[in-house]
């Protein structure tokens, strides 16, 4: 059954630092923080335009919501709790910092309808934390991961890679880390470098270097590959393409369709592992028909990379394959 939310913006409130990447006005595209007059008109649209409620969440997204001004916090759960329940939306998600969860604030979430909670983890690697002013720990993370799983909320953890100081060895292991915490959902965000942030002037300083565009799009993929197996849902690889995104970009990995790409990726270096050290210039493989312009790769760039290698590869699509499986037949 598909999910879906309708996205409210509380852009950049009630962060006590300012981390390295972030300018939440672009990424939000938003500029002010909404009104409960506001929130109850969204949300009064939304019930009479959405059928299915019970699949679809109202998600307070943007900034750090247990972190803003309790009586904000309060006015703006209230307001969506009316709308939740028996004949209304299924819940509320939010999104957070590792450090601004407590059983307090998670009795109180639990009071007003949230039912799922992100925590903005970026990295398990406490250098790569430090050198981008997240001011929290792992070890934050992996406290407010627990918390949140023994109040039996839904938990979604969101990671960043190509930080200042990261690489593609600590990413892998954030992932890894990130496993182990067992979230229902994950969100990847390769990095992009927005104009007015500390990691702009770092990157016009020439202190932080990015690596080539090909290069994330494998490690996403890996990244991808990895949840997926572990069973749990990437709901999001790659920043969401909204306003002024690409006006207030200065360096880093956008793409509109990211993942795409990645899903790609991951058939290529699937068909790749198979064709290395054979002689054949032939291959066909089998994949799911769901998948097949996903293993052809953006504008069949898959079939071209192979070309290129005097490879002919062809796919036929076989309803018992798995997504992300290449079955050379
Ligand atoms: S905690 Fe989140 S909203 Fe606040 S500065 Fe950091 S990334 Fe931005």
């Amino acid at each position: 059954m598909r999910h879906s939310n309708i996205s409210i913006f509380v852009p950049h409130l009630g962060c006590p630092n300012a981390c390295s990447f972030c300018n939440q006005h672009t990424i939000s595209g938003e500029k002010t923080a909404p009104g409960t007059g506001e929130v109850r008109r969204l949300l009064g649209e939304a019930y009479n335009r959405i059928k299915d409620k019970k699949n679809t969440e109202i998600a307070f997204f943007g900034g750090s919501f247990t972190a803003i001004d309790k009586d904000y916090m309060l006015s703006l759960l209230k307001t969506a709790f009316e709308f939740v329940g028996k004949n209304g939306f299924s819940g509320i998600r939010i999104s957070t910092r590792p450090d601004c969860i407590d059983s307090k604030i998670l009795d109180t979430l639990k009071c007003y309808g949230v039912t799922s909670i992100e925590i903005g983890t970026q990295s398990m690697c406490d250098d790569v934390l430090s050198a981008n002013n997240r001011g929290h720990t792992a070890k934050d993370v992996e406290n407010a991961s627990r918390l949140i799983r023994e109040y039996g909320f839904e938990l979604g953890l969101q990671m960043m890679t190509g930080l200042y100081k990261s690489d593609a060895g600590k990413d892998m292991l954030t992932a890894q880390k990130i496993i182990l915490l067992k979230p229902d959902t994950v969100r990847i965000y390769p990095v992009c470098v927005l104009k007015n942030t500390h990691l702009a002037r770092l990157y016009n300083e020439g202190v932080y270097e990015l690596s080539p565009f090909d290069d994330m799009v494998n490690l996403c993929a890996d990244l991808l590959l990895a949840f997926e197996s572990a069973g749990i849902r990437v709901i999001k690889c790659g920043l969401h393409a909204s306003n002024g995104v690409e006006d207030e970009l200065v360096a880093g990995y956008y793409h509109p369709a990211f993942r795409d790409l990645c899903e790609g990726r991951i058939y290529r270096n699937a068909m790749d592992k198979d064709i290395l050290g054979s002689q054949d210039k032939r291959f066909v493989f089998a994949v799911n028909d769901r998948c097949m312009s996903k293993a052809r790769g953006q504008k069949n760039e898959n079939i071209k990379y192979f070309e290129k290698r005097g490879i002919s590869v062809s796919l036929v699509s076989d309803k018992t394959i798995n997504k992300y499986i290449a079955v050379r037949i």
